[in-house]
């Protein structure tokens, strides 16, 4: 599974990672909804070990870590900080980092430059997520005003690395990836009051020759599906009404009680839960995509009918030089067992053009795959590589300007599947979840359970956070526009 940008690409932003920079967010929705207590107080331990701290936290990268920032504020606030809006305003500055590519990485340390004198103003400063596994304390010699590293496998380490920054230590680090814990806390600040992200496996044990997320986020390990469900069961009881399953490979998902739930189980279980109507799960692995899974799908309406199953490459010969564990023709038996479900299932997915020894007909051949399965959308990156892969010691001669024509061919072929595809959509009426209101008086936008993004007209005052009927009255490659159908 490859992490894709958090921008609206091609008209969805389904993707499973984002390179886009995830601003800090200000404490949006307030304790007792959180906590689910009716005073904040006593609700966590040690709520007054970081009196008067503020923290300011900006995130780069996938859904994956725009959770573990969730978490990681929950961590903060339940010390007792404050969560702020600029890094001025802030004792404590964490950037939550992404190495999938190397710009990403690049963004990393351009951004530390930037705070290198707010160390002589007394703040701490601290590096989280990939980039911190990848560079470990090096990054303290190319930034040497920075204070905490910690990559993600170490996050259930954090209070206690926190713990020494307010005694008053000035290098802490969390970098071990042998662990057989997930990232678990009493207090997760969502930044979302209706759509719940819940991770219930962490890590990744498939070995792409391309991909740092093995080194960067360890091994896999499935968190506990009792826990998963007792949590499911509280957001349902704090409003709200779609959760959102993560994780690097979520079909991989792996249940450690006794109980041993299949992944399919587990999204029946989430489904039942009262109050939740929408489940949405990122990334499949197509290796781990088995037919129990789609038989959930048609079962269960409130499992929604969107797969982002990866394909990286059309042509086999390329997919075992990346070590994708399928081939071509695997993969279109898994589009075909979705193809052949009792309801439509949209289909997302990631390519990754110019990988090396990629020949002009492997690349044909991932644009015939395009043809064939006709994607809802996908996101599409020049390959890059990054330290610590196999793929590092490929020879990478295909010249940037010719992975970019790739990338063009493929956005362009795109384009006109999705035109189409969208196209057919007018006239239709969908279920949407309300989630954005346009300046504009009388707009809205929302998301259909394919993961569809529709702007709207409609007359009410207030539709934030409501299921609505939405016709589609027209479309475009990268967007569908409706009306609301009372
Ligand atoms: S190694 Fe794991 S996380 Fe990386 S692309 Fe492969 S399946 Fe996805």
């Amino acid at each position: 599974m490859l992490r894709t940008p958090n921008k609206r690409f091609l008209g969805v932003k389904a993707g499973v990672i984002n390179c886009d920079l995830g601003m800090s967010k200000l404490f949006d929705i307030e304790l007792e909804r959180l906590t689910g207590q009716p005073s904040y107080s006593g609700a966590v331990r040690g709520a007054a070990a970081g009196q008067g701290g503020t923290f300011f936290l900006e995130t780069f990268g996938c859904q994956m870590n725009d959770h573990d920032s969730e978490k990681v504020a929950g961590v903060l606030l339940s010390r007792g900080y404050r969560q702020v809006e600029t890094p001025d305003a802030a004792s404590l500055i964490l950037y939550n980092t992404c190495s999938i590519r190397e710009k990403a990485a690049q963004k990393v340390f351009s951004r530390l430059g930037e705070y290198r004198e707010k160390q002589s103003e007394g703040k701490i400063i601290g590096v989280l997520g990939c980039v911190a596994q990848q560079e470990g304390e090096d990054i303290f010699k190319r930034a040497p005003w920075v204070s905490l590293v910690c990559g993600s496998a170490s996050y259930s380490k954090l209070p206690e690395m926190i713990s020494q920054l307010e005694a008053g230590n000035q290098r802490v680090t969390g970098l071990d990836t042998d662990t057989d814990e997930t990232f678990e806390t009493e207090v997760t600040r969502r930044d979302n009051p209706w759509r719940a992200y819940l991770t219930i496996i962490e890590g990744c044990d498939k070995a792409c020759s391309y991909c740092v997320v093995p080194y960067t986020r360890g091994p896999e390990r499935s968190r506990a599906s009792d826990s998963i469900l007792r949590e499911v069961r509280q957001l349902a009881e704090l409003g709200y009404s779609e959760v959102q399953l993560l994780g690097q490979t979520v079909n991989s998902y792996a249940d450690p009680t006794a109980r041993k739930m299949r992944f399919s189980e587990l999204l029946l279980a989430v489904a039942d839960v009262q109050g939740i109507r929408r489940v949405r799960f990122t990334t499949s692995h197509p290796s781990d995509f088995t037919p129990d899974i789609v038989e959930a799908i048609e079962r269960q309406p409130k499992i929604c009918d969107h797969v982002h199953l990866p394909v990286q490459s059309g042509s086999t010969r390329v997919l075992r030089t990346m070590q994708r564990t399928y081939s071509r023709e695997e993969y279109l038996e898994k589009i075909a067992m979705m193809r052949g479900a009792n309801r439509p299932i949209a289909i997302t997915t990631d390519i990754i053009v110019g990988f090396p020894g990629e020949t002009e007909s492997d690349f044909e051949e991932t644009i015939s795959l395009l043809e064939e399965v006709r994607y809802t959308g996908l996101f599409a990156f020049k390959y890059s590589p990054r330290p610590n892969t196999p793929s590092l010691s490929m020879n990478d001669a295909i010249p940037e300007e010719e992975k970019g024509r790739r990338l063009a061919v493929v956005q362009e072929k795109q384009r006109e599947i999705q035109a189409a595809g969208n196209a057919e959509m007018a006239g239709q009426t969908f279920e949407v979840l309300v989630s954005g209101k346009s300046r504009r008086e009388y707009q809205w936008s929302g998301y259909t359970t394919s993961h569809r993004m529709i702007s709207f007209a409609s007359q009410e005052r207030e539709l934030l956070g409501t299921y609505v009927q939405v016709r589609v009255t027209g479309a475009g490659p990268n967007s569908l526009v409706g009306e609301h159908a009372v």
